[in-house]
C-alpha cells in the first residue's frame, strides 16, 4: 500500500472513509488498507461515532442459498463479475463499485438491502476458494448462486421457482430478473453508463 508519501496517504485515509461508509468491518480494512490498526480504528470512531464491532461473523454458504439472500446474492455477484471481466476494475475497486451499485438498485426499488457489505465480500471469497458458483437458470437463463460441484443441468432459480412463503417477503423484482441477464445479453445503458441491463425496468 502506498501510505509512505502525505498523497500515498491521504488516497488511503480516502480508501478508508469510503469503505466505512459501506460498512467494511475492521479486518477487512486492516487487509485492505495501508493504515495502522490504531488510525483505522480513530477514522472509524470519528465516522461511526462508535468503536468497531469486534470479530467477523462465522459466515456459512448456506446463509447465501436461502430464497430471498440468494436473489441479492446473486444481483450483486453478477455485478461484481462485470465489474472485474468487462470494466477491468482490481478487485477491491469492483467489489467496493459493484457493492454500491448493489445498495442503489435495492433502495431504487424500495426493497431491503438484504447482503451487508461483509456478507459480499465473504461471498467473493467463497467463490474465490471454489466453495460456490454461478448456475444458469434452465428457464430465465440468469445466473445464479449456487454450491460448487452442486449439478447445473435443469437448474431451476429461486426466481422462477419461488418457495410458496415468497409472497409475504418483497424482492426487488425488475432489477433481480435483468442483472441476472449474462453481460453478454446486456442492451441498454444504464445512466452511469456501465452498461449493465439495470435500469430498463423503467423503475427511478
Ligand atoms: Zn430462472
Amino acid at each position: 500500500m502506498s501510505a509512505k508519501t502525505v498523497l500515498g496517504e491521504v488516497k488511503e485515509v480516502k480508501l478508508a472513509i469510503e469503505l466505512i461508509a459501506l460498512g467494511a468491518r475492521l479486518q477487512f480494512l486492516e487487509a485492505e488498507v495501508g493504515l495502522s490498526r490504531e488510525r483505522l480504528i480513530k477514522l472509524y470512531k470519528e465516522l461511526k461515532g462508535v468503536s468497531p464491532p469486534k470479530g467477523l461473523l462465522p459466515f456459512s454458504t448456506d446463509w447465501y442459498m436461502t430464497w430471498l439472500a440468494n436473489i441479492h446474492s446473486s444481483m450483486f455477484y453478477n455485478i461484481y463479475r462485470f465489474m472485474l471481466d468487462q470494466a477491468k476494475e482490481s478487485k477491491l475497486q469492483a467489489l467496493i463499485k459493484s457493492y454500491r451499485l448493489y445498495q442503489e438498485q435495492s433502495e431504487y426499488q424500495g426493497g431491503e438491502v438484504v447482503l451487508d457489505f461483509t456478507r459480499a465480500y465473504t461471498m467473493v471469497r467463497f467463490f474465490d476458494s471454489d466453495m460456490l458458483q454461478l448456475n444458469s437458470c434452465s428457464r430465465c437463463g440468469g445466473q445464479f448462486v449456487a454450491h460448487a460441484h452442486d449439478t447445473k443441468t435443469g437448474y431451476v432459480c429461486v426466481l422462477c421457482r419461488p418457495p410458496s412463503r415468497a409472497g409475504k417477503a418483497r424482492p426487488p423484482k425488475h432489477v433481480a430478473a435483468e442483472a441476472m441477464v449474462p453481460v453478454s445479453h446486456a442492451h441498454a445503458l444504464d445512466r452511469s453508463g456501465f452498461g449493465l441491463p439495470l435500469n430498463s425496468g423503467g423503475v427511478h
